[in-house]
């Protein structure tokens, strides 16, 4: 027996390292063993999974998706997974290589993007996939790939389907909730104010979805540095639209904020720094903003009370 055990150990790991085309397999506790890239699609991952999958997530609260290069046990953890989503659109940009390995390897990756409509997508000049990524602020957007999560799911788990209808469809339910309730929030705010400066363009989407005027000191990805110009320039426009608060977030470095700070006060003026707001990674596991839900409520609260 233990050497029957033994011999299909081997054979494993062989098929592993050869790289085998089979189709989603199960652990022995017969989860799905799922891996997911962003802090907001291990989330996602969770609410339409629930406890019939087993889901790991690469990137955890404050790590930047567009910087971040996996270690070796993240290779690990994606070739042995039966399954990974993934955001796509060149968002997870060091990844790119890895993904398109496993394809060619035609292991069962999933680029959650791929549902959208292009034509509804804002364009983006930085990526490879010329347009702008940060989809999850468009709620609408986030609704979609909840659908074709579960999809995705049912697809590789039939016996599991019900239960991922059920989990989705509550989620959809919780997502209609939200957004109105952003809603609300932000129509206490008069829509002059409705500016929000930030460190990086990542809110475009949120932007055009609740009306907001988005700038972003160091363009749409925090691979190109901001420079000397774009902080004279943004620190004038803040002057003229006097601007009473602008925003650092959780995953980029505060420097550069701090910097379009200085510049506005060194013309005779005053800039608050609103907050610090969750872009492109969820807050700690566990708290209420380690969820998707939980985090864009936080950011408009912080965006709402700062502008006001
Ligand atoms: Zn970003």
């Amino acid at each position: 027996m233990v050497k029957a055990k033994q011999v299909l150990g081997v054979l494993l790991l062989l098929g592993m390292m050869l790289g085998c085309k089979d189709s989603p397999k199960k652990e022995s506790n017969g989860k799905l063993k799922v891996v997911a890239t962003t802090s907001m699609l291990t989330d996602l991952l969770q609410q339409v999974g629930g406890d019939a999958i087993e889901i790991q997530g690469l990137m955890g609260s404050g790590v930047d998706p567009h910087l971040y290069k996996a270690s070796e046990g993240d290779v690990n953890k994606l070739f042995t997974a039966d399954m990974v989503f993934y955001s796509g659109l060149h968002l997870e940009g060091k990844l790119v290589e890895i993904f398109e390995k496993m394809e060619k390897q035609h292991r069962k990756t999933v680029a959650v993007t791929d549902v959208l409509d292009k034509k509804e997508l804002l364009a983006s000049e930085y990526f490879a996939s010329n347009y702008d990524p940060h989809i999850w602020f468009n709620i609408d957007f986030w609704k979609q790939i909840t659908e074709y999560t579960a999809q995705k799911l049912q697809e590789a788990d039939p016996k599991n389907a019900v239960l991922f209808a059920k989990n989705s469809a509550r989620y959809l339910e919780a997502l209609e909730v939200l957004e109105k309730e952003i809603r609300d929030i932000i129509s206490t705010l008069p829509a002059e104010k409705r500016i929000l400066v930030t460190a990086h363009d990542a809110f475009n989407y949120f932007g055009e979805a609740f009306g907001f005027q988005v700038l972003g000191l160091q363009g749409i990805s925090t691979a190109t540095e901001a420079g000397v110009q774009d902080v004279q320039q943004l620190s004038e426009f803040i002057i003229k639209n006097k601007v009473k608060s602008i925003f650092i977030e959780t995953s980029v470095p505060r420097r550069t904020i701090e910097a379009l700070q200085a510049s506005v006060g060194s013309k005779g003026h005053q800039v608050t720094i609103g907050g610090s707001l969750y872009s492109d990674a969820l807050g700690t596991k566990g708290t209420i903003e380690g969820t998707y839900i939980g985090m864009f409520k936080y950011n408009v609260n912080t965006i709402v009370s700062a502008l006001k």
